[in-house]
């Protein structure tokens, strides 16, 4: 019954709006121009704070994302299509800088997540006895805890959950997503998760997870003491339903699909962090894992992965589209097609070359990058009109021809 109630919320969630309206066109130009706006602060206050501490990676990375930000970069489009042929008004980057604290690529990720996490939960069939629920891992506020040691470390009491026989037992898959808030005494990270459970009882969940923050805080040297009436982290379970109906035990699976996807969007936070974090964070060369899938619902987005190749290669990132259709971002170091695999990446560049030196190469890669992007949107598009908000504009193969004619 459940599984069927999900099934007729993910079709409904999937119909794109009818968005080719003036107030959209608005809604696609402003988010444009915010996440412009968004990026240059966030690039200036990154220069400053990379200056002040001398790192070089943080100060390469605030130019990548002052170009991945810059006016002729970002783009908005109308008459863009989906697979069904409906049509829809978006905003996208034609290269990306691919860092955490760039808006433009965060959204980005934040809808591939989505769309993996729908592809997920739409293949999935509930087995006898299971049932999908909401649960929340709260982990306590450590004071001076950086950032990055709080994601290692909730990520590394969640890889033991996983193996703990409880775990095992009760669930058989899910999509995780870590979130973080900046708090007066720290980050609250923890961790929200839409599983395919059969029953599970709190307090074992609470005593279980307990035991495992207890034992990665203890790897990372301290051992964490938690301010609550039990003594032990605040855990939330919760069933999840088609819809919401004002229930406090349950939850809509639009609104878990949410929760668990949207870590990445809130980069207001980035306002909240002390400089010397935000060059850590910069700094990471490999983050943990916010977003993932995993036990039987990872296997099912493996098989769909292969199905729909041509979907998961898609170049736009729209606002509109509901379903989450997604864009693959190019990982900034990841070399374009025609150049050597051997190149030096952008972030060993930015490291050995000087700074006049670099910030060349950096416009030439950016420049090639944004070519490469405008070719494949024209074809993957061929009816779309795209403007680059500096001005330039381009349109799809199909269209350019009528327009010719
Ligand atoms: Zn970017």
């Amino acid at each position: 019954m459940t599984q069927r109630f999900i099934a007729r919320s993910l079709r409904i969630s999937t119909d794109v709006p009818n968005v080719n309206n003036k107030s959209s066109a608005r809604g696609v130009d402003g988010v444009a121009r915010y996440r412009c706006a968004r990026g240059e602060a966030i690039a200036r206050r990154l220069t400053i704070a990379a200056h002040a501490c001398g790192s070089s990676v943080a100060l390469g990375v605030a130019d990548m994302i002052r170009e991945c930000s810059s006016p002729s970069n970002v783009w908005t489009a109308t008459d863009l299509h989906n697979a069904d042929g409906e049509a829809f008004d978006g905003v996208g980057t034609l290269a990306s800088c691919g860092s955490r604290l760039c808006l433009s690529c965060a959204a980005a990720l934040c809808r591939r997540s989505r769309r993996r996490a729908r592809v997920g939960l739409a293949g999935f069939s509930l087995r006898s006895g299971e049932l999908f629920r909401f649960i929340t891992l709260t982990m306590p506020t450590v004071p001076d805890a950086s950032l990055i040691d709080t994601l290692r470390v909730i990520q590394r009491a969640w890889s033991l959950l996983r193996k703990r026989k409880f775990w095992l037992t009760c669930v058989r898959g899910g999509i995780k997503g870590v979130e973080f808030t900046v708090t007066a005494n720290g980050y609250h990270t923890h961790i929200h998760l839409l599983v395919a459970s059969k029953w599970i009882k709190h307090a074992t969940l609470r005593s279980e997870w307990t035991h495992c923050l207890r034992a990665a805080w203890r790897e990372h040297g301290l051992d964490i003491v938690f301010d609550t009436p039990s003594g032990e982290a605040i855990v939330d379970v919760r069933l999840i339903r088609a819809k919401h109906r004002g229930s406090s035990v349950a939850v809509s699976i639009e609104s878990a699909l949410e929760e668990v996807t949207k870590y990445v969007t809130k980069t207001e936070s980035w306002d909240a962090l002390p400089d010397a974090h935000l060059v850590e964070i910069a700094e990471v060369k490999r983050w943990q894992r916010l977003f993932e899938m995993f036990g039987d619902m990872r296997a099912r987005v493996g098989a769909e992965k292969v199905a729909q190749p041509e979907r998961a290669t898609a170049s736009v990132h729209a606002i509109n589209l509901s379903d989450g259709d997604q864009l693959r971002i190019p990982y900034p170091e990841q070399p374009i097609k025609h150049r050597s695999a051997s190149a030096p990446t952008l972030r060993t560049l930015m490291v050995t070359l000087d700074r006049p030196a670099w910030l060349k190469i950096l416009a030439a890669r950016f420049s090639e990058r944004r070519e490469h992007r405008r070719t494949s949107l024209r074809q993957l598009y061929p009816y779309a009109r795209f403007a680059t908000l500096s001005g330039d504009v381009f349109v799809g193969t199909e269209l350019r021809s009528t327009l010719a004619a």
